[in-house]
């Protein structure tokens, strides 16, 4: 057996996406995934547009049939009703299950050697350690999520700025509408994600690890009367979300990709775009053998996100604030169609920047990965 050039530890969505970037820039890589496939998650499942298109330029590909698509994202607060839609591509309300499938497809499609229910997969000084067999890649991608070992051990960790908590379970209904609606209330967010003709997701984000969909639907009456005749057909998955920002996301001979590498509350509906925009611009860094490239890339593919994130966060702290933003949004559809078309191209433009740098290289130079600072 010939021995790898990277080891990625994790196989969600970051994990998959960074062993498919890293093949297609010419690593032989072996992933390593603690879990059966495929890996479910507590996740509202919405992909927005620029998440589509990371995903193709990987090579994934979900079918027609496997998801619904979404025009925009709609915030209700008490009757106040404020909506925006995307210009251009719709997102994507997948079930999380379906993605890890594609990716996982698209991962062994592409020759990346996969092991699932690797438990016990260790970092030791000389490399990776897994069923007795010490592999020393060039590379590491430390992809295991938010509470990273990977981080940890190499002492990279930051303590996260804010800690929230979401629960998700799905819904036997024709989605009622064709937007990704957030409802609001005191803190806390329900957002329903269509995520296929006769399905819907419903996930709740709350600052209070106790509290459960059941408890809060009745804060919401109409939304509750909707769901009240339909059978519930997931049981519920609970995940903490957080805000948390690293110093770093690479180390001589390592790099951490999605929530290992920093993450974003759940509300803005963008880690798994960013995990993925992440795997890309890996990819790049890896061709041309520069990790700097890849902390650089790093920071920009997060920095929109964290601003959305810590907005949003911000004017869900005081009811009437938040209230009265969207008051002024549902009076002006065209100004939010705007801020979402804004975002949205920010977004692409990232992806487009680190796919102009990549063409600019194309002799893969791992050694060099070792000796970055
Ligand atoms: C309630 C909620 C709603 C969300 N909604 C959205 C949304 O609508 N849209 C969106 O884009 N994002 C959303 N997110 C964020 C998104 O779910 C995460 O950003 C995404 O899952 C990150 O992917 P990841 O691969 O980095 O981490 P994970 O999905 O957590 O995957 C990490 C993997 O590593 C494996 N692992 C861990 N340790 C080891 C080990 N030692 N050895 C081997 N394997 C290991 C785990 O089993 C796991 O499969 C939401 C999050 C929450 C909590």
């Amino acid at each position: 057996m010939t021995e790898p050039e990277v080891c990625v530890i994790g196989g969600g969505p970051a994990g998959l996406a960074a062993a498919i970037a890293l093949r297609l820039a010419g690593a032989s890589v072996i992933l390593f995934e603690a879990s059966q496939p495929p890996v479910d998650k507590a996740c509202g499942e919405g992909l927005m547009p620029n998440t589509g298109a990371a995903l193709s330029e990987l090579g994934v590909r979900i079918g027609a049939n496997e998801g619904y698509p979404f025009r925009g994202i709609r915030f209700v607060d008490r009757g106040v009703n404020a909506a925006a839609g995307f210009r251009g591509s719709n997102g994507l309300g997948v079930r999380r299950t379906l993605l890890h499938r594609a990716l996982a497809d698209r991962a062994a499609a592409v020759g990346v050697e996969l092991c699932w229910n690797a438990k016990g997969v260790e970092i030791v000084d000389a490399g990776v350690l897994f069923r007795s067999r010490l592999f020393r890649p060039v590379l590491i991608v430390g992809a295991d999520g938010l509470h990273s070992r990977v981080r940890r051990k190499h002492e990279m960790d930051q303590e996260p700025s804010s800690l929230r908590y979401g629960f998700r379970r799905h819904f036997a209904i024709a989605p009622w509408s064709d937007y990704v609606e957030i409802y609001c209330h005191r803190q806390r967010q329900i957002y329903i994600t269509p995520v296929s003709s006769q399905q819907i997701g419903v996930a709740l984000l709350t600052a209070n690890p106790h509290e459960r969909l059941a408890d809060v639907l009745p804060l919401f009456p109409n939304l509750s009367e909707r769901l009240r005749l339909a059978n519930m057909i997931s049981s519920e998955r609970g995940s903490p979300t957080v805000m948390r920002t690293l110093k770093r996301v690479t180390k001589p001979g390592l790099a951490l990709v999605g929530d290992a590498s920093g993450s974003v509350d759940a509300i803005t509906g963008e880690g798994i775009g960013l995990a993925v925009e992440q795997a890309i611009a890996l990819g790049h860094a890896f061709r041309v053998g520069d990790l700097e490239m890849y902390e650089r890339a790093h920071r920009h593919i997060l920095a929109p996100s964290r601003l959305l994130g810590r907005t949003l966060l911000a004017l869900s702290k005081s009811d009437s604030v938040q209230t009265a933003a969207l008051r002024v949004a549902a009076r002006c559809p065209m100004l939010c169609d705007a801020i979402l078309a804004a975002y949205v191209r920010r977004r692409s433009s990232i992806n487009e920047t680190a796919g102009m740098e990549s063409t600019t290289v194309s002799l893969p130079n791992p050694e060099r990965l070792n000796s970055q600072s």
